[in-house]
């Protein structure tokens, strides 16, 4: 990338993308002196209420996308199922940032996970499922219990059938709507924790401590760092990340769920899912840390150097679900706690509202 393509203070970043992962973009962008203009399908977008620019529509309107790419100087994105098309149309007009090359590999669970795998990365034990005899193949070659997800479009537990031991696969595949799948063994793990880190233009790596993860209704509950987790298995997650973020060349924040799983011979870290982008398990370095993961991303993309974060606290986060929104009052109250909500007008069940930051024993 030419270096005449770095952003100067006063450039402006087109984010894909109108969530609350938007939003805190364009915030962070805004406090480096840059602005963000935010194309979002859906007109109830958090990332609107913090831009002067913004574009609801399609993802496939060429004639608004066209628009976009000329009113910015670079685009980023904060979801990893921007279509395709959308992509490429964007990237033959403007740098993207990450390479969409980067969306296809993690967009399809059966080719991130024969991705990680071909890095001689663990994972879960996986196959594919597009058909009854390669289900029936699948579950004789993992074993139950397994779980059963969807390729395609799967987050937050959507998408996502157990069978148990003794379970019955072909209704957990017809829950799924007989849609392309992959089987997974079910990982008995000890522990989820994830790794956030950045990858500047010319190949500068810096992650975050590692956060350990609790999910409640398979949605991201509290994220707490340090995780509990020994220094060597710290180690270990991070040369996971790292290796990810260099194989795909990738510029900006990569977010790597992985399980620590504790057997007879030891504990190992096996990868669960990449998130080509800032991540809900990395909110806390928001507030707990020198540097958020949002700067970070802004300053990879922008092609300038990223900072070296240094955590102030022990932290928890919480994120507030549904109408756990309402509590936001008590939570102004509490000592140590920041509080941050994304605007959303509607508190639909199981919907990510806000999430708060407590920091404990301060660092000296
Ligand atoms: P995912 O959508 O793949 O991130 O899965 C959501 C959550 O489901 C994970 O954070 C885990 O708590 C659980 N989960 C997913 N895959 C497995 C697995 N193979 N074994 C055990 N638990 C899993």
């Amino acid at each position: 990338m030419s270096p005449a393509t770095v952003l100067q203070p006063g450039a402006t970043i087109g984010i894909l993308g109108g969530g609350q992962l938007g939003r805190m973009l364009a915030l962070a962008a805004a406090r480096l002196g840059l602005h963000c203009h935010v194309y979002a399908a859906d007109a109830d977008s958090p990332a609107f209420d913090v831009v002067q620019k913004w574009i609801c529509a399609p993802y496939d309107d060429r004639e608004r996308l066209a628009a976009f790419a000329d009113a910015v100087d670079l685009i980023t994105y904060e979801f990893e199922n921007v279509p395709a098309e959308t992509a490429n149309f964007l990237a033959a007009r403007r740098i993207v940032l990450p390479d969409p090359a980067v969306l296809a590999r993690t967009q399809d669970r059966l080719i991130e996970k024969t991705f990680i795998a071909d890095l001689a990365i663990a994972t879960a034990p996986f196959a594919a499922v597009g058909s009854l005899s390669e289900l029936a193949a699948a579950v004789d070659a993992i074993g139950l219990p397994a779980v059963l997800k969807t390729r395609r479009l799967g987050y937050d537990g959507k998408g996502q059938a157990m069978i148990a031991a003794g379970g019955d696969p072909l209704r957990a595949w017809e829950a799924l709507g007989r849609a392309p799948t992959i089987l997974e063994g079910f990982v008995p793990f000890e522990r989820e924790i994830s790794v956030i880190v950045a990858r500047s233009r010319d190949g500068q790596l810096q992650s975050f401590d590692v956060a350990e993860n609790e999910h409640r209704d398979h949605i991201l509950k509290v994220s707490r760092v340090p995780a509990a987790i020994t220094p060597d298995v710290a180690a270990q997650a991070d040369d996971i990340a790292a290796r990810i973020a260099k194989a795909f060349g990738f510029v900006g924040v990569l977010a790597v769920e992985m399980f620590v799983v504790h057997d007879g011979s030891g504990t190992s870290v096996l990868v669960n899912e990449i998130a080509p982008r800032v991540h809900n398990s990395g909110h806390w370095t928001l507030d707990g840390c020198t540097v958020s993961q949002f700067e970070q991303h802004i300053r990879a993309v922008a092609g300038w150097p990223l900072a070296v974060p240094v955590r102030w606290a022990d932290v928890e986060m919480i994120n507030l679900i549904g109408d756990e929104v309402n509590d936001y009052a008590r939570w102004l109250g509490v000592t140590g706690a920041a509080v941050h909500l994304y605007g959303k007008s509607e508190a639909r069940p199981g919907r990510k509202m806000g999430h708060v930051t407590r920091m404990f024993h301060r660092r000296r």
